[in-house]
């Protein structure tokens, strides 16, 4: 879903529009990567009308402020737009888990057996049926059993 909302938004955006690119200052990233602010130059060419992509999309909360190659006052106001879209969790900052680290034990849902989240059987579990443990105590005191193969305990 924040995938298709990130792509009709930049869609909606940029499509069929004339943009600008504002090289940063140092325009290439360390991967060669060109680094530089998508400007949308409106019909009547006024260039303060011009709407920044990256700025929309950075509030909306369907992109990251990232400083690569970034003037730092630059930066620094993305980094104010994406704590905005934090706050207001907006895009992907209003997902379940958006923020956190998978935690160590799991189990799919209807099964009798947890594994360590590394185990290869683990990773097939659909997020909407896995349940997460922080410890193999816990996820025991619910009636689950050790994996055979990644042994969680
Ligand atoms: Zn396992």
């Amino acid at each position: 879903m924040r995938v298709a909302a990130l792509m009709l938004l930049n869609i909606a955006l940029v499509e069929g529009k004339r943009v600008r690119l504002r090289l940063a200052p140092e325009p290439l990233d360390i991967h060669g990567r060109i680094v530089a602010r998508v400007l949308v130059v409106p019909e009547n060419g006024n260039a303060a009308e011009e709407t920044d992509a990256c700025a929309v999309l950075v509030k909306e909360g369907l992109a990251k402020a990232l400083g690569l190659g970034m003037a730092q006052e630059e930066y620094q106001e993305m980094k104010a737009l994406e704590n905005e879209a934090k706050a207001a969790k907006a895009g992907i900052w209003g997902l379940e888990n958006a923020n956190t680290a998978p935690k160590p034990y799991c189990a799919a849902d209807k099964t009798k057996i947890y594994h360590r989240s590394t185990c290869a059987v683990a990773r097939h579990i659909a997020p909407a049926n896995l349940h997460q443990y922080d410890t193999a105590e816990e996820a025991e005191a619910v009636g689950l059993k050790p994996c055979g193969k990644c042994l969680p305990k």
